[in-house]
């Protein structure tokens, strides 16, 4: 049974994410900010990437080691840019993108020599198309572009796939606490199919992703956006 470490996987996508793949029969480890008293549950904060470290060491005793990663905790953070605080920039960046680059290089030598891995980054369509006043969150989340591409030049040859998926607006507590009702609303108005994205609808890409069927898939950002990348 394949063995998944997907992390921010206390709530929102994440959590659907892990509740959709432990159906479909993969063995699943969770991390979160939150304290859960549940089975293959660790309570981490990825602000510091040290602590990415930690988590592995963990993961490899008590549940073993990983064949599929996802790098899905993440934070948002909406400020002009004048607004931003140093302290800001560098708790977003290391929980969105450098405690997951550092955690990815920790679980890349065991699929190199098991001959099989799947990496799956969920970024974000504010990497895609920009935001205004989310510039720090989206260049945390532009940086698994470039990231997906080299990494999956370099595994290739191993079986092992790179990609991300860049969702739109997914209706979550982090989605709950960016938008008042009002602002929820304005949302919509801008989305083509007047909708929020369901968190099942980015699991089940994940799903497919990971799935032999999608063996040849690598390299790629996927944007599951109910069509706000397509301009206006
Ligand atoms: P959420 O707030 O419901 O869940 C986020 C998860 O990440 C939680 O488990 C939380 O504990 C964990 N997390 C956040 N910061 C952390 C930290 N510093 N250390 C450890 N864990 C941390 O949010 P969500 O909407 O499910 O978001 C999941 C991912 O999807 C994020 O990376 C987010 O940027 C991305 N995303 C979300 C949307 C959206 O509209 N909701 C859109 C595009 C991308």
């Amino acid at each position: 049974m394949k063995k998944i470490l997907i992390t921010g996987s206390s709530s929102g996508i994440g959590k659907i994410a892990a509740e959709t793949l432990k159906s479909a029969g993969y063995k699943i480890f969770q991390t979160g900010r939150k304290k859960l008293d549940v089975e293959n549950y660790l309570s981490i904060d990825l602000s510091d990437p040290k602590n990415a470290f930690e988590l592995y060491t963990f993961v490899k005793e008590n549940f073993g080691e990983i064949d599929v990663l996802i790098n899905n905790a993440g934070e948002y953070l909406y400020s002009p840019i004048d607004k931003m605080k140093l302290d800001d920039i560098i708790k977003v960046f290391n929980s969105n993108f450098l405690s997951h680059y550092y955690l990815t290089t920790l679980v890349v030598p065991y699929m190199k020599q098991n001959k099989f891995g799947r990496i799956v980054n969920i970024a974000s369509i504010s990497g895609v198309v920009g935001e205004a006043n989310a510039s720090l969150y989206a260049a945390t989340k532009s940086a698994y572009y470039g990231f997906s591409k080299s990494l999956a030049l370099e595994l290739a040859e191993f079986n092992i796939t790179v990609n991300s998926i860049s969702p739109g607006w997914v209706e979550t507590p982090l989605t709950n606490g960016a938008l008042n009702e009002e602002e929820k609303s304005e949302t919509l108005d801008i989305i083509p199919q007047k909708r929020f994205i369901e968190p099942v609808e980015i699991a089940n890409l994940i799903k497919y992703l990971i799935s032999n069927e999608a063996k040849g898939i690598t390299g790629q950002n996927i944007n599951l956006c109910a069509g706000l990348s397509c301009g206006c």
